[in-house]
């Protein structure tokens, strides 16, 4: 593992560009999320179900105010071993997290889109999920009175607008495809330079995203490396054998421990 590890750095020194793709394993476990001293809160204060709304945003809160997560000391890491480099990311997780970190956000792009940003199914429209719709939430939570904050809703059709990420029905793309195009227009550019390719905690969810065009991308670039890091689904396929490692290692604990 260790020399995996140097070889991966040395790649990346040696880069011109870097092209990083992040999977399930990077994905928030949220399992806590209900023994946050707020959800039990607002499940008190909501007996009878009125205020089920609230959850998914109740959520969003959480998930920001997780600042000892693993997660983050990943991106961190993976922030400092970028430093100074022309690099891209594209993450499957919609936690936002990766944002909170040291890494360029307008270098990445998550296409199973994003919980801050809301949608409405009545209009390509994207809203966010503001800092003022934030403290009316909890403010409303803390003091019991759920009746406080009103429903975020839609202004169009006042319905309840929703995260917009892929799992809500009518997913609205809108919300990743400006990054995308940067994205696409990026890796025109790493045709026959030197690009180091890190693929990690990627499995076969969404795999038209990352996992086969990573490998398309390796294959026809003749100065490319490629690490494919992965608890279980670390396997390369023979055509990328000589310009490829493969690390069998869960992909946020690899970043975690990664100067260590
Ligand atoms: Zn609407």
């Amino acid at each position: 593992m260790i020399e995996k590890k140097r070889q991966l750095l040395k790649s990346i020194e040696e880069a011109e560009l870097v092209l990083v793709g992040l999977g399930k394993e990077f994905i928030v476990d949220d399992s806590a999320f209900s023994n946050w001293e707020l959800f039990q809160k607002w499940k008190e204060a909501d007996k009878e179900g009125n205020y089920l709304w609230m959850e998914p945003f109740l959520k969003i809160v959480w998930m920001k105010e997780q600042e000892g997560l693993e997660n983050q000391r990943a991106y961190e890491n993976l922030a400092k071993l970028l430093e100074g480099k022309n690099y891209f990311i594209v993450t499957l997780a919609t936690d936002d997290m990766i944002y909170a970190s040291g890494l360029n956000g307008d270098k990445i792009v998550a296409p199973c889109g994003s919980v801050s940003k809301l949608q409405c199914h009545c209009t390509e429209e994207i809203f966010y999920f503001t800092k003022e719709m934030e403290q009316q939430l909890k403010n409303a939570v803390l003091s019991g009175n759920l009746a406080e904050c009103k429903p975020f809703e839609c202004p169009n059709c006042n319905e309840l607008l929703q995260s917009n990420v892929i799992s809500t029905q009518t997913y609205n793309e809108a919300g990743y495809l400006p990054v995308w195009e940067m994205y696409t227009k990026w890796l025109q550019g790493t045709v026959n330079r030197k690009v180091c390719i890190i693929e990690a905690g990627v499995d076969f969810s969404y795999p038209s995203v990352i996992r086969f065009p990573f490998e398309k991308i390796a294959f026809f670039n003749q100065k490319a490396s490629f690490y494919r890091i992965h608890e279980k689904w670390y396997q390369l396929t023979e055509e990328l054998k000589d310009k490829s490692t493969a690390i069998a290692c869960n992909g946020k604990e690899f970043f975690m421990n990664l100067f260590v």
